[in-house]
């Protein structure tokens, strides 16, 4: 079968590895770290840095096609692999999500709605945008954060340097606080021939900034749900994107406002794999190599828990009826380390 490449060897290239073997192709990580949970359910592991070109380009020429599982990939590495493998989704995707402030001015220029912002390098320009914005606020560095790291809420002028000296200095923007009703994300794919399949949004719940849990359907209203996935699909079409993309949405009074895109498989998306016949790791890998998508139709309304740090330790009944365990193979639970996850029919 076709070699596809895998950038990064956490939890998402090892269920995107599972689901490349289970359609016949080979899957070939590349991670610096010997121990990436995805070496174990890959072909090939290539354990090096992302600045060694011999590395990379061996890499990308034994590969048909090279995807990735997290979205701050070194431009130079990228410029190496393209070189010889197609990159799906492209990189227009990747420059747009990798920084805070390209992609909220992308969506904005796509019409849709984000929480106010605006970009911030020092004293002067916080003073200016806290003066625009109000508070409360969030002030965020503008690229490598995930799971709430990077970011220092801001509920008065006394704060303003103790926020900045949180980041470091690193450029940022700032966002007004958005006072939501709930988080929903759309899990959308878009196929080589350019077809859309998009799954039903599921409502999420952060602890401490982390993705704690996902559960399909969310309750919001039907013309809601709509709006979201349709929001989806126009971004979609702007990147004319191949593969599956994340999209997090703050529900307000006034409708819906994107917080962020990730153009790879999505942690919210995990529910797909009891609630779907063909979930987000084979909708992704069969978009990446031009075979047709499945349907994105739900059998099943389903609860996904992800086990963080600890919670590995206090494993519910796994003889549970309709309870699906997936487990990471991490050796060390590190608080806000992400375990494994549990999907449950509800
Ligand atoms: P991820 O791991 O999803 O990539 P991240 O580090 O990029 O997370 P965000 O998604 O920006 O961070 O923020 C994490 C969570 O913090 C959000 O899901 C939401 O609960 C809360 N949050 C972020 N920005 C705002 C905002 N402007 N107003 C209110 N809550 C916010
Ligand atoms: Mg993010
Ligand atoms: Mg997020």
């Amino acid at each position: 079968g076709a070699m596809i490449g895998i950038l990064g060897g956490g939890q998402l290239g090892r269920m995107l590895a599972a689901a490349a073997a289970r359609l016949g192709f080979e899957a070939h990580i590349f991670d610096p770290a010997t121990d990436a949970p995805a070496g174990a359910t890959a072909r090939w592991h290539t354990a090096a840095a992302y600045d060694d070109k011999a590395a990379l380009s061996a890499f990308a020429e034994a590969c048909d096609v090279v995807t990735y599982e997290f979205e701050n990939i070194p431009v130079a590495a990228l410029d190496c692999i393209e070189a010889f493998a197609l990159i799906r989704p492209g990189r227009q995707a990747l420059a747009t999500s990798g920084d805070r402030l390209t992609e909220k001015t992308f969506l904005t220029d796509l019409e849709l709605k984000t929480a106010p912002f605006a970009p911030v390098e020092d004293m002067a320009s916080l003073t200016k945008a806290v003066e625009a914005i109000g508070y409360p606020a969030r002030l965020k560095t503008r690229t490598l954060g995930y799971d709430g790291k990077g970011q220092a809420t801001i509920d008065g002028p006394g704060e303003l340097k103790d926020a900045l000296a949180q980041l470091q200095d690193a450029p940022a923007i700032l966002e007004g606080h958005i006072a939501f009703t709930r988080e929903i994300s759309v899990i959308a794919a878009r196929s080589v021939d350019g077809s859309v399949a998009c799954y039903d949004p599921g409502e999420n719940v952060h602890r401490g900034g982390i993705l704690h849990n996902t559960t399909v359907p969310a309750r919001i209203r039907p013309a809601l749900r709509t709006d979201a996935v349709l929001l989806a699909a126009r971004i979609l079409e702007a990147l004319d994107y191949v593969g599956v993309l994340g999209v997090e949405l703050f529900v307000t009074p006034d409708g819906l406002l994107v917080n962020e895109i990730a153009p790879r498989v999505h942690n919210s998306g995990h529910w797909t794999q009891l609630g779907c016949a063909i979930d987000q790791f084979e909708q992704h890998i069969r978009a990446i190599t031009g075979l047709p998508l499945g349907p994105g139709t739900r059998h099943s309304d389903v609860t996904m828990e992800n086990l963080i740090g600890d919670d590995i330790t206090r494993l519910p009944d796994l003889a549970a009826e309709n309870t699906q365990i997936h487990l990471y193979g991490k050796a060390e639970p590190r608080p806000g380390r992400k375990m494994g996850h549990i999907n449950r029919l509800v």
